[in-house]
């Protein structure tokens, strides 16, 4: 099965898509990576529909990939006295260390830290941002606020912070339970919620390589304006980054949140990193069969950018059509790709090659694949990073991602244009050339007469550099010279 299309879907599990049934409807309409929130269900909850999607891989014989992601410290007030209030502009408002239930006049925010790091005139913004207060006053264990925008507000409503630099780790106990259990359990991709500065990405790069054999890839969120200012350090040390729009459009003014969709999507492109866009995609499909018109729009932006990989969280979490929006999104997605217009952007945006000899390969292997009309590009890849670097030039070919580890084969699932296959590795320039011929064959790809261009790093078989192009025309297997020609020098 190969789709046809670039950019990625991933598709959020929750009470409207657990049963391996719908799990793989969901795949079958076009789910390339499936999210586990740790914001919701139990491990149990979790454990079972990666082994529905462990089970889907051997029906459907593609590797699939999870995102397991975590919860990070969401802050959040405690409960009310009749479970919610209102609290009216121009009041005072007070949040406390006492965990007695709340009223009109306060309420409790057992997070000390935040008490720590506030300054008079911070903004404090309760359930996404609805009600804002600012803090005229502050100490250890209270701050007395104004609320600036009064409203509702209900038991265990989320509080941002977005101003402040909060002193804690993006990991809180829960976080480090369910990242044990993610990472036990087999999950892909770690996502790492709140982040906040490049030691964040660190410390979870640490925990992950305290256990041994896991090789488990770490997306960091990017939803609070400080991971902003840090954005190529975090982008360095993270593996790929997701456009957060939920948190960031609380904490950062929405206006700002398409500027910064579009540097954070570009600032991934250039540094070769996988990006996903996410939330509120096709939002309104939650609830009903068909998108609004800005959303189909929005997605459609994110694919023009170039984007990895669009997601969806609600609308197939708990929503009301998870399948219809994956059909959509995948429809939003090919259409955009068929228009000439896409190309000619992608071609404008494309980013100058490293000078290094993996990107001088991947940078020739997309212009030689235009040069004679290949049919793919097929890169072998013990570590994944042939595939991330011929990805990175966006070529109109399609990638053949051939690995012999498994995990890699799923982890290249969030990538721009890749379609993962298992293969033991090869350990010569003719077998490379017959796997690849092969391949593009088997899996849809090419067909007789058809060039297809090969990248790899020799020796085969080890992480490293890549460093040889290859161009292999798919012949006849009945013709007199064999099955195929090789069109290039060794
Ligand atoms: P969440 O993250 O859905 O886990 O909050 C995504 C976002 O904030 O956009
Ligand atoms: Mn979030």
């Amino acid at each position: 099965m190969k789709r046809n299309r670039n950019a990625k879907i991933i598709a959020t599990l929750g009470p409207a898509s657990s049963t391996p049934e719908e799990i793989e409807s969901l795949f079958i309409a076009g789910a390339d990576v499936f999210r586990l929130n740790f914001s919701h269900g139990t491990h149990a909850d979790h454990k079972a529909r990666l082994d529905a999607i462990r089970e889907l891989e051997k029906k459907v014989q593609r590797p699939i990939a999870v995102l397991a992601d975590l919860q990070g410290p969401k802050l959040r007030v405690g409960d009310f006295e009749i479970g919610k209030v209102r609290i009216e502009n121009g009041n005072l408002f007070r949040l406390d260390m006492d965990p007695a239930l709340g009223t009109d006049k306060r309420a409790p925010l057992l997070h000390p830290e935040v008490f720590a790091a506030l300054n008079v005139g911070s903004e404090l913004l309760i359930d996404d941002g609805k009600v804002r207060l600012r803090v005229e006053r502050h100490g250890a264990d209270f701050a007395e606020t104004r609320v600036l925008v009064g409203g509702e507000v209900s038991n265990h409503k989320g509080v941002n912070v977005p101003d402040v630099v909060l002193p804690i780790s993006p990991l809180t106990e829960k976080d480090l339970a369910d990242l044990e259990f993610a990472v036990e359990m087999g999950a892909d991709w770690i996502a790492l919620s709140f982040v906040q500065r490049p030691s964040d990405v660190a410390e979870a790069r640490r925990l992950v390589s305290a256990h041994v054999g896991s090789r488990v890839r770490i997306l960091s969120k990017l939803e609070k304006p400080s991971a902003i200012d840090h954005l190529i350090d975090i982008i360095d040390l993270s593996d790929a980054v997701m456009v957060a729009r939920g948190d960031l459009g609380v904490e950062c003014p929405s206006e700002m949140v398409p500027i910064l969709q579009k540097r954070i999507v570009r600032a991934c492109r250039l540094a070769g990193k996988p990006v996903v866009v996410a939330t509120q995609m096709l939002d309104s499909m939650v609830h009903s069969p068909t998108p609004t018109r800005a959303e189909a729009s929005d997605v459609a932006t994110a694919v023009y950018d170039g984007a990895d990989a669009v997601m969806l969280s609600a609308e197939t979490a708990s929503g009301d059509f998870p399948k219809e929006a994956v059909t959509m999104m995948d429809r939003i997605i090919g259409q955009v790709e068929k228009d000439e217009h896409y190309r000619v952007i992608t071609d404008a945006s494309r980013l100058e090659p490293e000078h290094t000899t993996r990107d001088a390969i991947s940078a020739a292997a997309r212009q030689v694949a235009h040069t004679l009309g290949a049919a793919a590009i097929v890169t072998f890849t013990s570590s994944g990073s042939t595939t991330l670097r011929a990805a990175r030039e966006r070529p109109e070919q399609p990638i053949l991602s051939v690995t012999s580890d498994v995990e890699v084969a799923r982890q290249m699932a969030l990538v721009w244009g890749a379609h993962s296959i298992m293969a033991k590795d090869v350990r010569s320039f003719t077998e490379m050339v017959q796997k690849a011929v092969h391949f593009a064959q088997s899996e849809g790809f090419a067909t007789i007469g058809d060039k297809v261009i090969i990248t790899a790093g020799v020796p085969f078989g080890f992480s490293g550099t890549t460093n040889v192009l290859r161009v292999a025309e798919i012949e006849d297997p009945n013709a007199p010279h064999g099955p195929y020609r090789h069109v290039s020098n060794e």
